[in-house]
C-alpha cells in the first residue's frame, strides 16, 4: 500500500510541479496583480469620492460664511453719524469682523488645497486603473493559452493518478488528496528512526504509539506538520 501511494505522489509530483510553474509564471502573476490592484480600487475611489464631497460642502459653507460677514460689514457704512461711545463698539466689532473674515479666508485656502490635493489622487488613481487594467487585458489570455499549452499533458497524468487510485486505502487516498490541498507537499515522506524512536521530517519526534504503528507497516501523521510518515 505505501508503495502504492509513493507511486501515486511520484506521478502527482510531475502534476504539481506544472501547477506551481503555472502559479509562478510572469503571465499569472501579472494577471493577478492587476486583478488585485482593479479589486482594490474601488473601495479607494468610493473613499476619495467621500473625501471630496465632505471637503466641497465644507468649502461651500465657508464661502457662505464668508458672504454673510462681508454683508455684515456693510452695517458699519453709516460711521460718520456716531458718537464716541458707539465709534468704540464699532471699532472692536469691526476688529474682531477682521479676524473673523481673516481666519476664514485661510481656512478657504486650506480646503483649497486639500481639495486640489484629492483631485490630484483621482488623476493619479484613474491613470493607475488605466495602467491595470490594460496589464490585465495583456496577461489574462497570455495565462490562459499558457494554461491551455500544458492541458493534454496535465489530463494525461491526471488519467494515470485515478488508474493508480484503486492500489490505495480510500481513507489515506482522500487524507493524501486532502494535505495536497493544503500545500503539504510531499505528503507522504519517510519518518527517521533513531535508537528506538521515529521522528518526522520537521524534527518532531514522534509518540510511542506512532512508532509502533509505523513499524507494523503503517502510515501515520506527525501532528506538528501534519506531513504523513512511513517508515522502511
Ligand atoms: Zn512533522
Amino acid at each position: 500500500m505505501i508503495n502504492s501511494l509513493l507511486e501515486y505522489q511520484n506521478v502527482d509530483t510531475t502534476l504539481r510541479d506544472i501547477e506551481v510553474a503555472l502559479s509562478k509564471s510572469e503571465e499569472r502573476k501579472k494577471a493577478k496583480s492587476a486583478q488585485n490592484f482593479l479589486n482594490g480600487a474601488n473601495e479607494t475611489l468610493a473613499k476619495l469620492d467621500q473625501r471630496a464631497e465632505e471637503l466641497i460642502a465644507k468649502y461651500n459653507g465657508a464661502i457662505k460664511l464668508y458672504g454673510q460677514l462681508l454683508e455684515e460689514t456693510k452695517e458699519y457704512d453709516g460711521i460718520g453719524d456716531m458718537n464716541d461711545d458707539q465709534l468704540s463698539y464699532v471699532k472692536k466689532k469691526a476688529q474682531s469682523l477682521t479676524e473673523e473674515v481673516n481666519n476664514l479666508l485661510s481656512a478657504i485656502d486650506v480646503l483649497s488645497k486639500e481639495i486640489e490635493s484629492v483631485l490630484k489622487e483621482f488623476a493619479q488613481l484613474r491613470a493607475d486603473i488605466k495602467k491595470a487594467k490594460a496589464q490585465y487585458a495583456e496577461f489574462r489570455p497570455k495565462y490562459e493559452e499558457l494554461k491551455a499549452s500544458k492541458e493534454g499533458e496535465m489530463t494525461s497524468i491526471k488519467a494515470k493518478l485515478k488508474k493508480l487510485e484503486s492500489k490505495i486505502d480510500p481513507e489515506i487516498l482522500e487524507k493524501y488528496k486532502q494535505k495536497r490541498k493544503d500545500k503539504i507537499f510531499p505528503v507522504l515522506n519517510e519518518a527517521q528512526e533513531m535508537s528506538k524512536h521515529a521522528y518526522c521530517r520537521c524534527g518532531t519526534e514522534l509518540p510511542g504509539t506512532s512508532y509502533i504503528s509505523l513499524k507494523g507497516g503503517n502510515i501515520v501523521e506527525c501532528e506538528n506538520c501534519h506531513r504523513l510518515l512511513y517508515l522502511k
